[in-house]
């Protein structure tokens, strides 16, 4: 074919694709043309070279065969979809077509340890049904086989609930790609690539089909009859068959989980509150701080649970009871330690089984870890402290007796120390089959022939330095140096002439080749063969390998975390049913490894649960409201948490909010996000929510803000009524405290001790010393006439008396009088000349009211001097 035929090939099969990038197959060879090349050499450091053909030129860039995997990979975890178009033999030459696309939702061969889910997401149940609101969403991680279905009311669950699962790629359904807010917020929050897929495939007839193709009629039995759900769920796994990864298989349960048994955790918050990474990239997250899993399924859990905490009593205990027991069993937790220490990603092997793409030393791990799990069992049985807990339940949930058996067909089949390559033998052990050993029997007999070859023929023919060997273009062959060859006999047949030496080939020889790759191929076939089996074994309990994944991965985060709460003195708290969170000595959980900690007390109630937290800047106000948050959060997570002791009562949502201005310092937001975030907690947040509110309402001027402050904590107090924290600079809010039942003040105590001013980080009763930020001006001296001043408008705020507002170059009577009017909590300017009457003093009335009835012209001008002298007078006074 001519070079522009093999381009035009390639331009119709992008075509048909709709990927951002094809490999098309050239012999030993995968090649991108075109912009793909230049694309493809950007990205990956990949050299383009450039042809010419028929006065046109183009561009390529290949990669051979067998290194396509990673190239692909690192497209793909770039964001590109890469469709692969292999060569088929036929029988006039051969064709290519598209295998496969790969995307950035459905890569298997993935180089991170992160879940990596696909998203569905649709909108509205059937036509003509009014629950047009109600969304249907979808999560599936292929390398894992998890599969969440959820249906959620509003957008901004939506966001929460992708926010959780941080998709990799999306699937918005027909009704959802209208909708460029909902897609645009999405965007803004998660880094993921949208995919337009089959509009059919979202039809809800076909989408239940292709579930019930997947699980068979599962619907009633996981809670499915939402329309909204099965049509997310149909179309995802559709568009998994359709990339032709052939992972499907490894999808062996749907979850439906309802979304409120999770705590509401939105993007914002999430993100605030630094759970899986921070906000600015340095620093440590939660989940750095807290992870000591030694495996990677179990690193992937803990953020799992740090993102979606719970709310269901049962579940958190039981966590809590296994990290006790591990707590107190130190040596029997490290020795399990270690035992995981050599687990593989079971769950990922399992995918790869699944796909055809685990190779021989993936079996081998997958082997060598199904091993661990009777060790783990019997460590934790014969532990009675253990045994007693629900870690037992944990560890006998998996199929022990179908992973055993599975063990030892693994054990049976697979050889020691298999080649990287599946098709040259050498992967299934002796003994496992008679065919197999006949031929390696027969296999080893050729080779030893060839082996000793040397030593007979240097016996036989004098020649000392005679020796054999074999080479990819001459095969077999006996070679002799040139010194010796005199002793050559007739028989050999000379092939090659080397500098040194000659090369030889005989009849027999000749044979014994034939025989020996004969035999190489027959191995190497037999082999692959059994091996796929095998492989289809180990794919065939796909279920179970992901049970005994979990199951080990649970154990690890369970360990993990009792390994940080023996370490940093962690205690177990006590939930109960919401209400009150009493925390006695709290401290924060990722701050506490980073300074010396001053622990602090919180304690809210129905009575008390509106807290204005005061204090100058730096004193810890931040730190103090988010470590309750993240209490809050570790305990429904069922971690033990960092305080003393403590009682939460289940919380249905956390919300954290930081005043824009704090956040604008981080080039991120805007006034108007600062609302919208404050809207959406004012419609999300209930009785049983946590509140945590960093300076709302900073982002702009001050009337502004502090109108929107007082309004915010009335609303969340009288009528939302959940327990809140709120840091404010704005100190008029303290008053509050003395109208509203369940408001209270608190502040973060500092010292003056001569001059030098200390944050002592602990948190007392009461608003902050008004007076403070006076008193820190005067000590950095600040001019004497300005601290002065400052006190005196501090003392009549304080008073709540206006203060006349000195002019600029002007002086006297020009002045502006400002007053903070609690009743209506907004500041009232007023202005001291004209009209307000009553602001005026008697003699100055006087002069004014005499002025004004003076009749000029009646009046001589001496008169008129001597009543302007006498006014001066009783001005002056
Ligand atoms: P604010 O919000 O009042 O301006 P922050 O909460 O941001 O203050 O705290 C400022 C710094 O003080 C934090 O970075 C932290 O290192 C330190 N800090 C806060 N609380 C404590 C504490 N309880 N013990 C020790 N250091 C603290
Ligand atoms: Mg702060």
């Amino acid at each position: 074919m001519t070079a522009e035929g093999i381009v035009g090939e390639y331009l119709a099969l992008k075509r048909e694709s709709e990927a951002d990038l094809l490999a098309m197959q050239m012999g030993d060879f995968y090649e991108f043309f075109h912009e793909d090349a230049v694309t493809v050499g950007q990205e990956l450091d990949l050299k383009v070279s450039e042809r010419s053909s028929g006065g046109k030129t183009y561009k390529m860039a290949g990669v051979p065969v067998d290194d396509l995997t990673p190239y692909v990979s690192g497209l793909v975890e770039r964001g590109y979809r890469v469709a692969v178009a292999d060569q088929h033999e036929t029988e006039n030459g051969h064709e290519r077509s598209i295998t496969r696309v790969v995307t950035p939702g459905t890569l298997l061969e993935t180089t991170t340890e992160d879940a990596q889910y696909l998203a569905a997401i649709v909108e509205g149940g059937s036509e003509g049904r009014t629950d047009e609101d109600e969304y249907g969403l979808a999560f599936v991680d292929i390398t894992t086989g998890q599969f969440h279905v959820t249906t959620v009311s509003e957008a901004d669950s939506v966001l929460t609930e992708c926010y959780r699962f941080t998709p990799t790629e999306v699937l918005p359904g027909p009704d959802v790609r209208g909708n460029d807010r909902l897609l645009e917020r999405l965007h803004e929050r998660v880094e993921t690539n949208s995919t337009l897929h089959a509009t059919a495939a979202f039809e809800p007839g076909r989408a239940r089909h292709t579930v019930r193709e997947q699980f068979g009629e599962i619907e009633a039995s996981v809670g499915l009859e939402n329309e909204a759900a099965i049509r997310a769920a149909g179309a995802s796994l559709s568009y998994i068959e359709e990339t032709g990864m052939g992972a499907l298989a490894a999808v062996t349960r749907l979850q439906r989980y309802q979304a409120d048994d999770h705590v509401e955790l939105d993007a914002t918050t999430q993100r605030n509150l630094e759970l899986a990474e921070t906000m600015t990239g340095s620093g440590k997250s939660l989940f750095e701080t807290i992870d000591h899993t030694v495996t990677s399924a179990g690193g992937r859990l803990l953020k799992e649970w740090l993102t979606r905490p719970r709310r269901s009593r049962g579940e958190l205990e039981r966590r809590q009871a296994c990290i006790a027991a591990l707590c107190e069993t130190a040596m029997v937790r490290e020795e399990l330690r270690e035992l995981l220490e050599n687990v593989s990603d079971l769950e990922r092997l399992a995918s790869r089984s699944v796909s055809g793409s685990a190779d021989a030393h993936d079996l081998l791990r997958m082997r060598d870890t199904l091993a661990l799990l009777p060790q783990v069992g019997e460590r934790i049985e014969r532990t009675n402290r253990l045994a007693g807990s629900p870690l037992s339940d944990i560890i006998t949930r998996p199929d022990r007796t179908a992973a055993a058996d599975l063990h030892a067909a693994l054990e049976d089949a697979l050889a020691e120390d298999p080649p990287q390559t599946l098709t040259q033998g050498g992967l299934i052990r002796k003994g496992f089959d008679d065919e197999l050993d006949a031929l390696i029997e027969e296999h080893e007999g050729a080779t030893e022939w060839i082996e000793t070859l040397a030593e007979r023929e240097q016996n036989r023919h004098n020649i000392g330095r005679l020796t054999v060997d074999r080479n990819k273009t001459d095969g077999y062959y006996i070679q002799v140096p040139k010194s010796e060859t005199a002793n050559v006999p007739e028989e050999y047949e000379g092939i090659k002439t080397l500098k040194n030496s000659q090369r030889y080939v005989t009849d027999d020889l000749r044979e014994h080749e034939r025989d020996i790759l004969r035999l190489e191929e027959q191995r190497g076939e037999l082999e692959y063969e059994l091996f796929e089996e095998l492989r289809t074994q180990a794919a065939e309990q796909a279920s179970l390998l992901q049970d005994v994944g979990r199951a080990l991965a649970e154990l690890d985060t369970l360990m993990g975390l009792a390994v940080h709460a023996v370490r940093h003195d962690w205690t177990q708290p006590t939930l109960t049913a919401p209400g009150p969170i009493d925390i006695e000595t709290g401290r924060h959980p990722v701050v506490e490894t980073q300074t010396e900690f001053v622990p602090n007390d919180l304690s809210m109630t129905e009575d008390w649960r509106f807290l204005v937290v005061t204090g100058p800047n730096m004193s810890g106000k931040s730190t103090y409201m988010r470590q309750t948050a993240l209490i809050v959060l570790l305990a429904q997570i069922g971690s033990f948490i960092p305080a003393h002791s403590a009682t939460i009562g289940l919380v249905d949502g956390i919300y954290t909010r930081v005043g824009a201005l704090d956040e604008l310092a981080q080039g991120r937001s805007t006034f108007m996000v600062e609302m919208q975030e404050l809207s959406n907690i004012l419609h999300s947040a209930t009785e049983d929510s946590l509140v945590i509110l960093d300076e709302v309402g900073r982002g702009t001027a001050t009337y502004d803000g502090i109108s929107i402050a007082w309004a915010a904590t009335e609303y969340l107090h009288n009528q939302i009524k959940s327990k809140t924290l709120f840091a404010t600079h704005y100190h008029e809010l303290t008053d509050l405290a003395d109208r509203l039942p369940g408001v209270h003040n608190v502040h973060m105590a500092a010292e003056d001790r001569d001059g030098d001013v200390t944050f002592l980080w602990t948190i007392d009763d009461g608003p902050a010393d008004r007076s403070y930020g006076v008193h820190v001006a005067e000590l950095a001296s600040v001019p004497e006439p300005v601290v002065d001043r400052a006190r005196t408008v501090l003392r009549r705020l304080r008073e709540d008396k206006a203060i006349n507002v000195r002019g600029g170059e002007s002086t006297g009577d020009d002045t502006q009088q400002v007053v903070f009017d609690l009743g209506s909590g907004q500041f009232r300017r007023t202005s001291a000349d004209g009209g307000d009457d009553a602001s005026l003093d008697p003699d100055k009335k006087a002069v004014l009211e005499a002025l004004e009835d003076i009749n000029v012209n009646e009046e001589s001008p001496v008169d008129l001097m001597g009543k302007v002298k006498h006014w001066q007078e009783q001005l002056e006074e």
